[in-house]
């Protein structure tokens, strides 16, 4: 086999505890998952669970333990920071059923779904695809992949941002409009997953803006948290 040009590489994770990296399929986001989020956003937290993707080199892959970085985006003067869980899924399939969700989960991760709100808005108005605000270079920082055996409750876990120091968003995961379970079901209704796909899952409410020169801090209790410093 020969290509015209070099394949761009496979786009990978580091898996907490192994030299082993988890190599990227594709990031599925769900919109609106947290009922105080979708309030801040004008919406009544009462609706079926919607997705939208990121291209999978759109990740920015910070190690444990170092301080990750993206550039401010271009076209935007409102930047705006979502913590979220991530699920990190190692066996694939289609009309997954909520029980039976458990087994299709690798692990989880601390991700930012970074936002041009300003964009994001002006599409919503049109009724134009949200690529343009949401599916940006850079756009989907994330930390190592913690194994689902070693991540604790994770139903119950504590997810927290903050910005220089100055706490903006703090939750629990139990709080998930559509739990992590429910999530792979819908989602796997429409699409069918396949190993190293990402489905970040949404962000509690206190999103807002970030300027080059911020850093953003964010966690989620048993894993790995992430530091990301906008330049
Ligand atoms: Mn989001």
């Amino acid at each position: 086999m020969s290509y015209v040009f070099t394949p761009a590489a496979t786009v990978s994770v580091p898996v907490l505890g192994t030299a082993a990296r988890f190599p990227v399929h594709r990031i599925y986001c769900v919109g609106r998952n947290y009922e105080d989020h979708a309030k801040e956003m004008g919406f009544s937290g009462r609706e079926p669970p919607f997705f939208f993707m990121k291209p999978a080199d759109a990740l920015v892959v910070v190690n444990a333990g170092e301080t990750g970085s993206m550039p401010y985006p271009s076209l935007t003067k409102n930047l705006h920071h979502e913590i979220e869980l991530v699920v990190a899924i190692g066996k694939g399939g289609k009309d997954i059923k909520a029980a039976d969700a458990q087994q299709h989960i690798f692990g989880y991760a601390v991700g930012l779904d970074m936002t041009r709100r300003d964009l994001q808005n002006e599409m919503k108005k049109q009724g134009r695809p949200w690529c343009i605000g949401k599916g940006f270079d850079k756009a989907a920082p994330i930390g190592p992949i913690t194994p689902a055996a070693a991540a604790g409750d994770i139903g119950k876990a504590e997810i927290y941002l903050q910005v220089n120091g100055q706490e903006r968003q703090r939750s629990n995961v139990s709080k998930l409009i559509w739990n992590i379970a429910e999530t792979l079901e819908h989602l796997s209704a429409a699409w069918e997953l396949q190993p190293g796909d990402l489905i970040y899952t949404g962000t509690p409410e206190g999103v807002a803006a970030v300027v080059a020169g911020d850093t953003m801090h964010g966690g989620v209790s048993g894993l790995e948290p992430i530091t990301v410093s906008v330049k």
